[in-house]
């Protein structure tokens, strides 16, 4: 997930308060995501891969460091440390917001491979850099128990985003926040407070919604387990590789490039890339004349989402079995 004022995670508290509020009567309780669900996966996908002694040092490493009691914590406990820690990062950013570019890089459409540093501001890091940072310090054994426990959390977590392909793609529309879907027939309403920030967005169906239709009400645990099955063979694969922070970022921009924007039903032009902090700075389409995604999208996207949570499982697994103690 991104910045501050276009997070999902918040976002989906704004629609929870909204819902109580009764102005979001015809949607329903946005659940999890690349937020709960989706990171959760990733997590339990990789725990089920990690040797003994990865196990026991991933477990030690963040009981040794633990949770700041007093931070709000959104998803709900899984009961399993791991997938527990996975979706720390995004609450912590509302305390730290200087984190919050760690999670995304904005890989313009229309980029050309090779040089992905150019979309990482070295002011404010992206999840590339982010990632290899939080990874030196879960290395550094003279690191703070503290320090190791939330770079655990950070690794965990930002594994998870930079397989979520609008958190490496964006067309000026702040990766998908921007574009307003009709979802299922549920149509996109401006956020109260967020006066061009619209739910349901494009972002936000490739965090939570997309997920959420094809998991059906199983839970994290069922669904990773069935990834794992489906996923196999591959997950070995992936998980052998050595890491590559740039290809795994350039991976997914190509992902949302073919299929987040590529599958619209009305396809929106490469926009000539410009700063963008807000909604309002954008062509994006209007409120009034949403991308309509319903059924063909769902069955596009799908086997996409399936198969980047598997292969972030499986390269989480293997970041995490090289852990020295
Ligand atoms: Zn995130």
């Amino acid at each position: 997930m991104r910045v501050p004022f276009y997070d999902v995670p918040m976002n989906i508290r704004l629609h929870a308060v909204l819902l109580s509020l009764s102005l979001y009567a015809c949607w329903p309780a946005p659940a999890h995501a690349w937020g709960c669900e989706g990171h959760e996966i990733v997590a339990l996908i990789a725990e089920s891969r990690l040797t003994a002694h990865a196990k026991e040092t991933v477990l030690r490493i963040l009981a040794a460091g633990p949770v700041d009691p007093t931070l709000s914590r959104y998803c709900e406990t899984t009961g399993d440390p791991t997938a527990d820690a996975s979706t720390w990062a995004d609450d912590e950013r509302r305390v730290r917001p200087e984190t919050a570019p760690w999670h995304f890089i904005d890989v313009p459409r229309g980029a050309r491979e090779a040089d992905l540093s150019k979309f990482c501001p070295p002011a404010t890091s992206c999840v590339v850099t982010a990632l290899a940072g939080q990874l030196r310090i879960l290395r550094d054994s003279s690191a703070t128990a503290e320090a190791r426990a939330d770079a655990l959390r950070f690794v965990i977590h930002f594994v998870g985003d930079i397989h979520q392909p609008l958190h490496a793609a964006t067309n000026d529309d702040l990766g998908g926040n921007c574009v307003p879907v009709s979802w299922f027939g549920h149509a996109p309403k401006e956020n109260l407070g967020r006066t061009a920030d619209f739910a349901p967005n494009l972002h936000e169906v490739w965090d939570v919604e997309i997920i959420e239709r094809f998991s059906e009400g199983e839970t994290a645990q069922q669904i990773a387990a069935e990834l794992e099955k489906r996923f196999h063979a591959r997950i070995a694969t992936w998980q052998a590789q050595s890491p590559n922070f740039d290809a795994w970022a350039w991976e997914s921009h190509e992902l949302a490039e073919k299929i987040a924007y590529g599958k619209l039903p009305q396809p929106i032009p490469i926009a000539t890339p410009q700063p963008v902090t807000s909604c309002s700075d954008t062509a994006a389409p209007k409120l009034s004349e949403p991308e309509n995604l319903a059924e063909p999208y769902q069955s596009a996207a799908v086997p996409v989402v399936q198969e980047q949570l598997a292969r972030a499982g499986a390269r989480l697994a293997g970041l995490l079995n090289s852990l020295r103690p």
